[in-house]
């Protein structure tokens, strides 16, 4: 059977969310994934601001619970990369790589990913050194210099992630000025392995099968220095993820608009969009699982009135 009340794309705080409450409902849910369970917040390590855990959550005990809570509603999830999604008379059809689904309403939850650095050579050091997530792949760095680029809350949050396993983590920022909270910064700056590279870019990745070193560049004085890092960490900012959705929908640069915030409905009807994917000025999991829920009750009314 291919025929689903609800296909919910992402597996995200706000993609469970969402089959939470549309399970609940006793509707016929798939959740398509096309990585790993939980989005985001299962390369996350610890979750210090999301409510009801005094003393933080890892990521992935946060994900296991609310996947829990979802199979616990009859949630069925496959792991397939969602490539095309259409619009038919009666339904929607959604295709992966091997199959065609259907369902009468969809809800879009694929987040967003991290944004490269856009140099030469990023492509030829991914998996040999250059990483878009530390906690995925910090532990590969024991004991080697690793380096962060980026200045935003992330950027800090990994940063300090690796110096627990690193010998030595540099932070590049293009400016002098961090988006990181306060307390982040102040955090990070306490450890005694981590050197700050302000205003600077990275010019030049360097090294034969394996990263080895970086060259940077000063923003003001174009002055270039070369720093040993076996490990570059890009976290350098976001894009919308629904690549595949190309431009069917009604967005801002990826980003889902949606009519409204009482249902979360995009421009096409049936179609709901929660969590990173959406237009919107908080992307954090309390926001992401408060679309989820939104989302999921307005397309169980949806369904009740088709
Ligand atoms: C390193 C890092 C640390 C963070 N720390 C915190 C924190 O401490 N506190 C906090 O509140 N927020 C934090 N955030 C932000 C938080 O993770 C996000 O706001 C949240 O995960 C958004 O949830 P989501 O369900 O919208 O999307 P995501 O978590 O991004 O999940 C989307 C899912 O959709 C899947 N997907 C995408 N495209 C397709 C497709 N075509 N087919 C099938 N599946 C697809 C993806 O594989 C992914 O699993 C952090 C983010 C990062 C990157």
């Amino acid at each position: 059977m291919r025929e689903y009340d609800v296909i919910i794309i992402g597996s995200g705080p706000a993609g469970l969310t969402a089959a939470i409450y549309t399970g609940r409902a006793q509707h016929r849910i798939l959740i398509l994934e096309g990585a790993v369970l939980g989005g985001n917040v299962a390369l996350t390590d610890q979750i210090d601001n999301y409510p009801g855990f005094p003393f933080g959550i890892t990521g992935n005990e946060l994900i296991e619970n609310m996947w829990r809570q979802a199979q616990r509603f009859g949630a069925e999830l496959k792991y397939e990369q969602v490539l095309k999604l259409e619009n038919k008379v009666t339904n929607k059809k959604v295709v992966t790589a091997g199959n065609e689904y259907y369902a009468r309403a969809v809800i879009l939850a694929v987040g967003a990913k991290r944004k490269t650095l856009g140099i030469a050579k990023e492509e030829d050091f991914m998996g040999r050194g250059l990483s878009y997530c530390a906690t995925c792949d910090g532990a590969f760095f024991r004991n080697m210099p690793v380096a962060v680029v980026g200045g935003g809350e992330t950027a800090f949050k990994e940063a300090l992630y690796l110096t627990g396993m690193a010998s030595q983590v540099y932070l590049i920022h293009r400016r002098s000025e961090f988006r990181a909270a306060k307390t982040s910064v102040t955090e990070l700056f306490k450890e005694p392995n981590v050197i700050l590279k302000t205003d600077k870019i990275v010019k030049e990745l360097q090294g034969e099968a394996m990263l080895d070193s970086i060259m940077l560049e000063d923003v003001k004085t174009k002055e270039t220095e070369i720093i040993k890092a076996e490990g570059l960490f890009v976290s350098v900012g976001m894009v919308a993820a629904g690549e595949f959705l190309e431009n069917l929908l009604d967005n801002e640069n990826g980003y889902l608009k949606t009519k409204n915030d009482k249902t979360l409905e995009t421009s096409m009807a049936g179609v709901f969009a929660a969590g990173d994917i959406r237009s919107k000025t908080v992307r954090q999991i309390a926001t992401a699982v408060g679309d989820g829920a939104i989302a999921g009750m307005a397309v169980c009314e949806y369904l009740q009135r088709l």
